[in-house]
């Protein structure tokens, strides 16, 4: 039973990966695989040497990022939690991976799931949490299967449970799964969901390291974010930290998805440009056709144009360019795509998904969508492309979470750079729509 998929190429010496370094090379199911790879070093090595400043600090070190897409610093985000003297706390691993496009931590729960349990468990000893829930997408239905067969074996032979490897540090974990709504990616909205309440995203401060499930404190990390933690802790935040860029730090898993040849998944040094990332690994545009557009870090930012395709994968420099590292997605778009459908298909998206809870979302993300509607059927007017960036500049000023912040960037970024597609459509001339 090894992995069902595979990424589309091994750009680095896979014994020196962080994530993908068993992909394809262990069978998932079996824990004697994982640790003939050195599973479970990492978790050794802290809980029977370093002490829970020290396993935050080597953390710190390696600067590693959030990578379920706000890039918020990992160790820091610990060192908020950890003098904490109110207890239980808890981690909560985010793997409701809903972000369209995105795909990577499936590829890692399916492929290497020991290491997820590892990153969890080393995260609970460094801030003194004694129970973690993994919250699963509902359709990532073998991801579960798998992290629960290694939830099982960790516990029989020592890896988690009681007096880990001996020592003082006690620590269990428990599947839960989504139900379908891409807004409990949201941390609170996980957190309101693990407590088997409606999804609503809850209002921030508190943050969930201060106040999370069960009202206590509790660190919420992405899939990608907790299993790079096994490496950073068992070869050193310095080793972790040699690669990557000053800027952003360590590996990424990046997704090439939409117009390419090979969509699909790597693991790569952050900082490979855009274009690196469409020409290598995506094997170019399919069907020899010309580029047009990339959105950038998943549905949530905005679009980029040819002449932005060198810019390396990072934080900064992706931002400079109004773009986004994000979850690392890059949806790829040819010539023939009419960029007012696309944007039309995004808002519909949206609006399906808010929650409802807060105004400038339920409303404004409906506003949104009868606009594009509107100027995708023909009847709309130049005005109504003002209109778009003024409501959804409302709605990333007032909203309560991150979804409603999202539509900004890719309105402002298509309004500005494809404004010709908005025109044609204006004018009833779109030769890609034939309207
Ligand atoms: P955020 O910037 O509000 O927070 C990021 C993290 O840092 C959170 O865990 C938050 O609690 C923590 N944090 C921020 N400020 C803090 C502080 N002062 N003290 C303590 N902790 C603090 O972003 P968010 O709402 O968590 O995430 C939004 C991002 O999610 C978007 O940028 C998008 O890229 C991404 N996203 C990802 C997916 C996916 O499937 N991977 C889906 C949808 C959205």
């Amino acid at each position: 039973a090894r992995t069902t998929i595979k990424p589309l190429a091994y750009p680095l010496d896979q014994d020196n990966m962080v994530l993908f370094a068993n992909l394809d090379r262990i069978d998932p199911m079996s824990l004697d695989d994982y640790r003939a790879k050195g599973g479970y070093e990492g978790l050794k090595k802290a809980v029977t040497s370093m002490s829970q400043v020290d396993a935050i600090n080597e953390v710190k070190t390696a600067g590693v990022r959030g990578r379920g897409g706000a890039g918020f610093p990992a160790g820091l985000k610990w060192s908020f939690t950890q003098p904490s003297p109110i207890i239980p706390k808890y981690i909560v691993c985010n793997a409701d991976e809903g972000e369209p496009g995105t795909i990577k931590d499936r590829y890692i729960m399916e492929g290497d799931p020991h290491r997820v349990l590892e990153g969890m468990a080393l995260a609970g000893y460094a801030v003194g949490a004694s129970h973690g829930y993994i919250y699963v997408r509902g359709e990532y239905y073998l991801s579960m299967l798998r992290l629960q067969n290694a939830i099982d074996q960790a516990m029989q032979n020592g890896c988690l449970g009681k007096n880990i490897f001996g020592s003082d540090f006690s620590f269990t974990i428990e599947v839960q799964s989504g139900g379908g709504a891409y807004v409990c990616g949201e941390e609170t909205a996980l957190i309101e969901s693990i407590e088997g309440k409606r999804g609503n995203p809850r209002v921030k401060p508190p943050f969930p390291g201060q106040v999370g499930v069960w009202g206590k404190p509790s660190i919420v990390n992405n899939v990608e974010t907790l299993s790079s933690i096994p490496m950073i802790i068992s070869k050193g935040g310095e080793w972790y930290k040699a690669k990557g860029t000053e800027d952003a730090t360590g590996t990424k898993i990046f997704q090439v998805v939409g117009h390419v040849n090979q969509p699909g998944v790597i693991e790569a040094d952050l900082g490979m440009t855009v274009r690196e990332l469409i020409d290598r690994y995506g094997g170019g545009i399919r069907g020899g056709k010309k580029f047009k557009a990339c959105q950038t870090g998943g549905a949530s930012f905005g679009f980029i144009t040819e002449d932005q395709l060198d810019t390396p994968m990072e934080y900064k420099a992706m931002g400079a360019i109004e773009g986004a590292l994000g979850s690392g997605t890059m949806l790829v778009m040819d010539e023939d795509t009419c960029i007012v459908d696309v944007v039309k298909c995004i808002l519909y998206f949206f609006q399906h998904e808010s929650c409802g809870f807060c105004l400038p979302c339920r409303r404004g993300t409906r506003i949104l969508y009868d606009l594009i509607c509107k100027i995708a059927d023909g009847r709309g007017e130049e005005a109504d492309l003002d209109k778009m960036i003024k409501v959804a500049q409302v709605m990333a000023d007032s909203a309560n979470c991150a979804l409603a912040m999202s539509p900004i960037f890719f309105i402002k970024t298509t309004i500005e750079r494809y404004r010709d597609d908005y025109l044609a459509h204006l004018n009833g001339t779109c030769p890609l729509c034939k309207k």
